[in-house]
């Protein structure tokens, strides 16, 4: 029980992978607080926790909005005292349905063994509120909680912050200009904010995820996970599993000297 006695706060813990976080931490001991911006889910996940016997409390609000976050952190102070671990994971992924089509075309000229000739247009025709939507849940959904929970951890002096970024963030992935830099930023800010508290015991640092079988990639087309599994040499999707495996790692004590990394699980779609 590599986590028995520490709290555990896991944002978008609702679905997929920080379900699966979530889940797992609980299952070696955790206190899990289990946000999402959908109370359902949350309350779904901690169900399945405690169905296994486990503890936590649901704890919904939306990450993008300073106020909700300080306040669904009070709740979860007031009952629990502290925080140990922080997974900043809460994301989503946006595409209009016109970038969809150019896609499946684009796709259609690489089988063909043809240069792609027509414009995405993702960038070109974005619209603001979903850019700033974008950006609002991951770099500030992840400034708003860590800022929170660096009141308490500073005050410990020991911590652990998980940054969920993914190869979009590493490498750039056409279609998605607004994840991409929104994942950029969160392993900057990562880096910066290990640097920042290091020195207080606190361990901060991202996972950049490959293409994971989860409901976020819901949205591409078949065509789309065509050409993301085709570029992963592993050939095929990760697993909620795999990722939570390399969280629960970074969030344990054998992962004392890591900090300011990124830990790419991706099928070998970044080498
Ligand atoms: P998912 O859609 O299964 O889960 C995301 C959860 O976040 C959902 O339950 C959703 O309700 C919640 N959420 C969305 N906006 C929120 C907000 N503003 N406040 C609180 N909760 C919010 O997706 P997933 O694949 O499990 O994604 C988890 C994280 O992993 C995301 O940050 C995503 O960008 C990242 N990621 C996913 C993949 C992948 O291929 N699935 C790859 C790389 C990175």
């Amino acid at each position: 029980m590599r986590f028995e006695g520490k709290v555990a706060l896991v944002t978008g813990g609702g679905s997929g992978i920080g379900r699966a976080i979530a889940l797992g931490l609980a299952a070696e001991g955790a206190l899990v607080a289990v946000n999402d911006i959908r109370p359902e889910a949350a309350a779904d996940t901690v169900a399945a926790i405690e169905a296994a016997h486990g503890r936590a409390m649901a704890v919904p609000a939306d990450v993008a909005d300073g106020r909700a976050t300080l306040k669904m952190f009070t709740r979860f102070l007031t009952t629990w005292n502290t925080l140990d671990i922080l997974v900043n994971n809460a994301g989503a992924l946006f595409m209009a349905p016109h970038v969809i089509a150019a896609f499946e075309a684009m796709a259609g000229e690489v089988q063909a063994g043809r240069r792609p000739t027509q414009p995405l247009g993702a960038t070109s025709t974005m619209e603001d509120g979903v850019w700033r939507r974008t950006l609002a849940i991951h770099v500030d959904g992840t400034f708003h909680c860590t800022r929170e929970a660096l009141k308490v951890m500073e005050a410990c002096r020991r911590g652990k912050i998980i940054n969920m970024a993914s190869v979009a963030g590493t490498s750039g992935l056409a279609g998605a200009p607004d994840y991409s830099a929104a994942k950029g930023a969160i392993i900057a800010f990562t880096k910066s904010v290990a640097k920042e508290v290091a020195h207080l015991g606190i361990q901060v640092n991202a996972i950049a995820p490959g293409f994971i079988d989860t409901p976020l990639l819901e949205i591409l087309s078949p065509a789309m996970t065509a050409m993301a599994l085709a570029q992963t040499p592993l050939g095929r999707l990760g697993t909620v599993a795999e990722i939570a495996a390399a969280a629960l790692y970074l969030a344990a004590p054998e992962a004392d000297f890591i900090t300011g990394q990124v830990l790419s699980p991706n099928g070998g779609y970044v080498i």
